[in-house]
């Protein structure tokens, strides 16, 4: 057998999955909304065939490429969307909304304090061709303690922004993701001081988890990768942005040139993976929302906290377990891999990876190389010692993976049961 978990380890996964059931059963009912608004989507905008093929060159009428938008933005509830395999991760994407609607002068105001560590330079790096060095201003309003945003200070600040910045999900934090509703708070608050502010939200592991995604609570743009939540596990690369009709243009002038925008740009043989990705996006999300409530049901009960807890509402896929030792922290990762579909003899190790402040291991046995929908862990080598795990889109396989951590451990002598 593949599997010889230890029988009080499988003990322990029976009576989280027992704990979990009505967390699960909110999973799949927002997972059947989800589902319909993207089917809906899928037939509203009459994609057929001949949208999945692709084109080379130029791309221009590519039909299956602006079709393809016109599904993500009715999806998601924004008026236009700009969805490309040629983002080269989330923080292109990212990236390319800042600069397509940012010029010299203007105020970036971040409302959830400092942004994901591969955004740092983009934003405020000396050199490189950083915002800072165009000359767009940065400064940020940081959570309260308690992880709330401090909306008295918002209203405050956000008078003289330009653009209004919101994480959705926690990054490599410790603060809890903001929910929907949490969002909508902010983008109140804004409206009321600032009617002009572009807020934009950091969507990234955010799509699908709840009903409605920011930009129909009010946000006027979100980004993501399409590695993570949308891509449903089967795109191979890319990255989406979404919101206002002329910002999209906007952000599309700076991705391909200024005048053709989202007109050119081939699609290859992208579009098809990338219907068929957005598809299964719902389900992938229902399933990696599972994996990450039983993981932290399961940790529970081995003794170590989890955030979010497993019955505590969730806005992303990710789930931390502080695991307080860096020996733990690399057994996790190597359990995990371990039980991967692809590369599960390989050992991961901590590295310098490009982008972060420290080393960082990560745990990824994927059909896509960084897939983050996939099952995946990874953590900064740094305190406390925490590991992030998210994705599983199958929830059994997931399953396993995740008992297989806790295995990994308990053979290393580093879990006392
Ligand atoms: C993943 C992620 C990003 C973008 O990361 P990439 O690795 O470039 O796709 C940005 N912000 C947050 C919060 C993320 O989780």
């Amino acid at each position: 057998m593949t599997f010889n978990f230890d029988d009080r380890l499988l003990v322990a996964a029976e009576n989280a999955e027992r704990k979990a059931q009505s967390v699960f059963e909110k999973i799949e009912t927002t997972c059947r909304i989800t589902s319909e608004k993207v089917l809906s989507a899928f037939i509203e905008n009459r994609v057929g065939d001949m949208h999945l093929k692709g084109t080379t060159g130029y791309g221009y009428g590519d039909d299956g490429r602006d079709k393809l938008d016109e599904v993500f933005a009715q999806a998601f509830g924004a008026e236009d969307a700009l969805v490309r395999h040629g983002f080269v991760n989330g923080t292109h994407a990212i990236s390319t909304a800042l600069f397509g609607v940012l010029r010299p002068g203007d105020l970036m105001l971040s409302v959830t304090g400092r942004p994901y560590d591969t955004l740092e330079q983009v934003i405020f790096g000396e050199t490189g061709g950083s915002l800072k060095e165009f000359g767009v201003r940065y400064e940020q309003v940081d959570l309260l303690p308690d992880g709330k945003p401090d909306l008295a200070a918002i209203s405050e600040k956000a008078k003289n922004a330009k653009m209004v910045y919101i994480q959705r999900s926690r990054g490599y934090s410790l603060r809890p993701s903001l929910c929907i509703a949490t969002i909508a708070e902010i983008v109140q608050a804004v409206r009321k001081v600032n009617a002009d502010a572009i807020i934009t939200v950091d969507n990234c592991y955010g799509e699908f988890v709840e009903e409605k995604e920011p930009v129909a609570a009010g946000a006027d743009l979100m980004a993501g990768s399409l590695i993570k939540n949308p891509g449903g596990g089967i795109c191979s690369t890319g990255g989406y942005i979404a919101g206002r009709k002329d910002l999209v243009e906007l952000c599309a002038y700076r991705l391909t040139t200024v005048g053709t925008g989202k007109e050119t740009g081939c699609t290859l043989s992208q579009n098809r993976e990338m219907f068929m990705g957005f598809f299964n996006a719902p389900q992938a999300v229902a399933n990696a929302l599972k994996a990450s409530v039983f993981a932290a049901a399961f940790f529970e009960g081995l003794g170590f906290n989890a955030l979010p807890s497993y019955d505590e509402p969730r806005t992303d896929i990710i789930c931390s377990i502080k695991l307080g030792t860096p020996e733990r922290l690399i057994a996790f990762c190597e359990g995990i891999q371990a039980a991967s579909p692809v590369d599960s003899s390989a050992m991961p190790e901590p590295w310098d990876m490009p982008g972060y402040g420290c080393k960082v291991i990560m745990a990824a046995g994927c059909f896509t190389m960084g897939s983050s929908i996939e099952l995946s862990a990874d953590a900064p080598l740094r305190e406390p010692y925490a590991v992030w795990l998210q994705g599983g889109t199958s929830y059994h396989a997931a399953r396993l993976g995740i008992i297989n951590a806790a295995q990994r451990m308990l053979d290393k002598g580093l879990l006392t049961l």
